[in-house]
């Protein structure tokens, strides 16, 4: 069977007025439905790029990007790193956002908003107002308004990093459920090397800018709990997260 979604030698440069900026060069990669996958790079990669070219955003300069389903691009919901909701609106309301924006708010989908409202414990506080409640619960919020709408493929920007360590944890690992119980196939963008083999099943490690395609690790982890803190202790852990901090190792964009 074809791959959900193929990359094939795929380039793309900004222009502007200063010139051009060459975010992705010949990159090609594949990805299989219902693979997590992450993909880690230097900041200033392309990988926010890379994201845009999957969701239509914008269109490969050169190379092709190939989708199974082959007349029409799956449906993406996106998971970004400020969560985006509307001050003046309930958590509930919030949630009813992208059906109102699609004119599908229909009695099923409804129905499904509260169940995952009350699945993952923000049912009792529908009411409320994003600022009354922590971040974790709001990133979960955010969340669900994007899973009502059903997607089928979820892309996520780095939507942790702008999280302390110890909600990172507790919320990554919330919301890696809740994904893997709703979303089929998903790509995590993230610089955290740990983040990736705790949550992935393949890791793509990608070059300073123009992005490329470093290496590409199947994880494989022995350990039979599977929450995030318990993978960081599993034994092929550091394996994995040496082999990508060498590749990292000294690669950020320093302009
Ligand atoms: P990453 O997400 O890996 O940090 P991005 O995909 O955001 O990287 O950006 C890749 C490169 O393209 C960076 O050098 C960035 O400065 C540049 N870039 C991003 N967006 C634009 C834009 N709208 N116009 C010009 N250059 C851009
Ligand atoms: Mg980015």
């Amino acid at each position: 069977m074809k791959p959900f979604l193929s990359f094939e030698n795929v380039s793309f440069a900004y222009h502007n007025l200063k010139g051009e900026t060459q975010a992705i060069q010949n990159l090609s990669f594949q990805i299989e439905e219902g693979e997590f996958v992450a993909i880690v790079g230097p900041s200033g990669c392309g990988k926010s790029t890379l994201l845009s070219l999957i969701s239509g955003l914008f269109e490969p300069e050169e190379g092709s990007i190939i989708f199974r389903t082959e007349n029409s691009r799956p449906t993406v919901g996106y998971m970004l790193q400020r969560d985006h909701l509307f001050p003046w609106r309930t958590i509930w309301s919030n949630c009813m956002l992208g059906l109102e924006i699609q004119h599908s708010k229909t009695k099923d989908k409804i129905a499904y908003a509260e169940y995952l409202m009350k699945e993952y414990n923000l049912w009792e506080v529908r009411n409320k107002k994003p600022n009354e409640l922590s971040g974790g619960m709001r990133q979960r919020a955010a969340l669900i308004r994007t899973l009502v709408l059903n997607p089928d493929l979820f892309l996520l920007d780095e939507p942790f990093s702008a999280l302390d360590f110890q909600t990172r944890i507790e919320v990554s690992e919330d919301i890696a459920i809740i994904i893997r119980n709703s979303v089929k196939t998903v790509v995590l963008i993230t610089h955290d090397i740990q983040e990736a083999i705790s949550l992935s099943d393949r890791v793509i490690v990608l070059s300073n800018r123009p992005a490329k395609v470093v290496r590409e690790i199947p994880i494989k982890l022995t350990c039979t709990d599977k929450s995030v803190l318990a993978t960081r202790t599993a034994p092929e852990f550091n394996d994995y997260f040496n082999l990508i901090w060498e590749d990292l190792k000294g690669k950020e964009e320093t302009t």
